[in-house]
């Protein structure tokens, strides 16, 4: 079973097509946090740790989101943000290339990683170069000078969905180290991190996964390397005996030193709630979902609104689970939806996103959603000033 509107508490009339931004609210997790709050760290306090498994919780939810993204038990651990899990996953690759120099990723690539990797370069200050190519030229551009290739596999602006297996069979036959950015891919598409052989793999979950507003990201490290990673961030809680408060770091067994801090607690709560319905989802059923909604959805406004232009790979092969449309005055446009219930967001410089969440998103969601857009531009419902003006999240 894909379909499963049940699950998430979406308001009434509204077609949510923003999942790919952040999932909407599980019901599970609305319980489950209660239950956290009163029975756990309310009545348990500080042995809340222990006796309802907090500190287990990051390897626990870590294998859940494992079995979405290929990965066997005791190879992903959840916590801090994806930001910091791309640092991560970046400085211990250049530790494992230390005759190289270059890190490869791409123009389509979220800017958050682009700027961490610049941050991690100034602070090794040691002649590393960021190179940053156009998506297309990514193959063409690894060669047995570059130390790392960090990708995200779909872009965030235009969905357009790199060849994972490909791309990394080119990275190792360079002698490179692969690094995968799956923000838009977990619970999006079929993942199979073991199958491509990547040594990393980083993403969020409050996008696709539903975890919520600042839900802890996720790092995969390819098990043959793990024992041999040598944090850049080696906090206590990724120490091998965190409770003997050595003086100085020795890094826990396998993926357990990938942890840093403190988990978030009432977050791990609320993803391994969200994370219920994955249970009885196959992914390949999920995508074949996704597809057919993506295809009705171009194929009905190509037809109805020619104001929009696809920006999205034309190809549902090339694609992830998102259809974005190129529109001059696009943020006033999505503005004039939104205030019609159907939310998308708005990418500079003009585009116009929808995502495709077939866990809560049906084909009659899309026809009225098209609907709406066809009335918002045919009657330029969108040349108003109260949509022009651009809040500080767009
Ligand atoms: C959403 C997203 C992020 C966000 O990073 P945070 O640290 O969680 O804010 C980073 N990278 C990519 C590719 C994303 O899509």
């Amino acid at each position: 079973m894909v379909l499963n509107k049940a699950f998430f508490d979406l308001p009434e009339g509204m077609i949510y097509l923003d999942g790919n931004s952040l999932g909407p609210l599980p019901k599970s997790v609305k319980a489950r946090v209660a239950s956290m709050l009163a029975d756990e760290w309310g009545a348990q306090l500080i042995k809340g740790w222990n006796s309802a498994g907090w500190m287990a919780q990051p390897s626990v939810i870590g294998d859940k989101v494992g079995r979405l993204i290929g990965a066997p038990e005791g190879t992903v651990v959840m916590g801090d943000t994806l930001s910091v899990k791309v640092y991560q996953a970046v400085a211990a690759a250049l530790k494992m290339r230390p005759d190289r120099r270059i890190i490869l990723s791409d123009s389509g690539n979220f800017p958050t990683d682009l700027y961490m990797v610049e941050g991690l370069i100034r602070t090794l200050d040691a002649g590393y170069e960021l190179r940053v190519v156009d998506p297309e030229d990514v193959a063409g551009a690894i060669d047995d000078t570059i130390a790392a290739v960090m990708l995200t596999q779909v872009d965030y602006r235009t969905g357009r969905m790199h060849d994972m297996m490909a791309l990394t069979q080119a990275a190792h036959a360079a002698g490179a180290v692969m690094i995968w950015d799956l923000a838009h891919s977990a619970g999006a598409v079929p993942v199979d991190v073991v199958g491509c052989a990547c040594e990393f793999a980083v993403g969020c979950t409050y996008k696709y996964l539903n975890g919520g507003p600042g839900a802890p990201a996720f790092i995969y490290v390819r098990k043959d390397l793990s024992d041999t990673i040598n944090p850049a961030l080696a906090g206590w809680l990724g120490h091998d005996a965190p409770f003997a408060f050595d003086i100085s770091y020795r890094p826990a067994p396998g993926i357990e030193r990938m942890r840093v801090g403190t988990p978030p607690v009432i977050q791990m709560a609320a993803l391994e709630a969200a994370l219920e319905v994955w249970e009885d989802v196959d992914m390949s059923d999920l995508r074949a979902a996704s597809v057919a909604l993506q295809e009705t959805f171009i194929k009905e406004v190509e037809a109805r609104v020619p104001e929009l232009t696809l920006a999205s790979p034309r190809d549902s092969a090339r694609r992830g689970s998102q259809v974005s449309f190129a529109f001059e005055q696009g943020y006033a446009a999505m503005q004039a939806l939104i205030a019609r219930d159907v939310i998308g967001d708005f990418r500079a410089p003009n585009i116009m996103r929808f995502g495709f969440t077939p866990l809560y998103v049906d084909h009659d969601d899309v026809r009225r959603a098209v609907d709406r857009i066809e009335t918002v531009m045919r009657d330029r419902l969108w040349d108003n000033p109260d949509y022009l003006t651009r809040s500080r999240v767009t």
